[in-house]
């Protein structure tokens, strides 16, 4: 596979918070918090490029060039675990709009359904980021982005926190245009679809429902 679309975090508070997350022992709010911040590090990385225009400032002392991001900014979580990496970026860019992706599997034919889906507006205008802690087959990412691509979406990034070889491979073959950024690429998926080691099921550590 070319991995060449995907970035993975190199950073150490990174990797200090996903050791935290990953522990069995790790109670849902220390989850929480952690998880919130490994989001930010990983939309700061997402972010890097994104273009800027000039604006004129005035300093307490004097005029100064200054720049304004070029585009809006559209958050999209895959529910029901997208929604955990939220808040954590929601902190550092507050204007954001938010969309929300809803995918059930169905039973017959193991294919993600979308059961809701609300994006804003602006999305084929803004720097759209798709979010979902684990990138496990793929096959609900593959679709989410699907969908935003459907509504207009043109510049799109995938953020999740843990993804492993047979996701990366599904979502680059369907989305090869997408960068992925994620904190960590875990070796393999169990029978039930479960990435490993990887953390367990991110929703239910994150709602306190496991
Ligand atoms: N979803 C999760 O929450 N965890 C996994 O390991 C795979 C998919």
């Amino acid at each position: 596979m070319s991995e060449k679309n995907v970035r993975v975090l190199d950073h150490a508070l990174g990797a200090a918070s996903l050791s935290i997350v990953r522990a069995r022992q790790t109670t849902p709010d220390i989850f929480r918090k952690h998880l919130q911040e490994l989001s930010i590090l990983l939309f700061v990385e997402a972010s890097r490029n994104w273009g800027t225009k000039a604006v004129e400032i005035e300093t307490p002392l004097a005029p100064c060039a200054g720049a304004v991001l070029a585009k809006p900014i559209v958050l999209v979580p895959i529910l029901r675990a997208g929604l955990g990496m939220l808040d954590g970026i929601q902190r550092i860019a507050p204007d954001a709009a938010i969309g929300h992706i809803g995918l059930y599997r169905d039973a017959e034919t193991l294919r993600p359904v979308s059961y809701y889906d609300k994006v804003p507006v602006n999305v084929a205008a803004a720097e759209v980021l798709l979010l979902d802690p684990m990138l496990a087959t793929g096959n609900s990412a593959c679709e989410a982005a699907s969908l935003l691509k459907a509504h207009g979406a043109r510049n799109i990034e995938f953020l999740c926190v843990v993804a492993c070889p047979a996701g990366l491979e599904e979502f680059h073959k369907q989305h090869p245009d997408i960068p992925i950024i994620t904190a960590a690429i875990d070796p393999q998926l169990d029978d039930h679809g479960y990435i490993v080691p990887g953390l367990g099921d991110a929703g239910d550590r994150y709602f306190g429902t496991g």
